[in-house]
């Protein structure tokens, strides 16, 4: 993460997708959030998205994180790469996955 963000052609974005609230998945949201804060203090910080199965809730906190509910089939678009939001409990209940649109010739 320091890496990227420390890349003198390093941007804010608008979006951060989570798969499941595993501590290797979420646990690095927080410090991202602090240092898009830190570096681009005058843009807006990007949305946190993650399914939560336990609220219809289009947002919820969630270690004291604002979180944006996934529907299913949710699409998202950055830099002309389309991703589709698929929920498969399994892994754990609120585990879902993105399916990269691939773009035919
Ligand atoms: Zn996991």
């Amino acid at each position: 993460m320091n890496e990227v963000l420390s890349a003198p052609d390093s941007e804010p974005f608008a979006s951060i997708l989570i798969t499941h609230a595993h501590d290797d998945h979420i646990g690095g949201v927080q410090p991202l959030l602090d240092e898009l804060k830190r570096k681009f203090p005058s843009e807006p910080l990007p949305k946190v998205y993650k399914w939560n199965p336990d609220t219809k809730a289009k947002t919820y906190t969630y270690h004291g994180i604002l979180m944006e509910n996934i529907e299913d089939g949710q699409l998202f678009e950055a830099d002309g790469v389309k991703l589709k939001a698929m929920r498969a409990p399994g892994h754990t209940c609120d585990h879902m996955f993105f399916i990269v649109e691939v773009r035919k010739c």
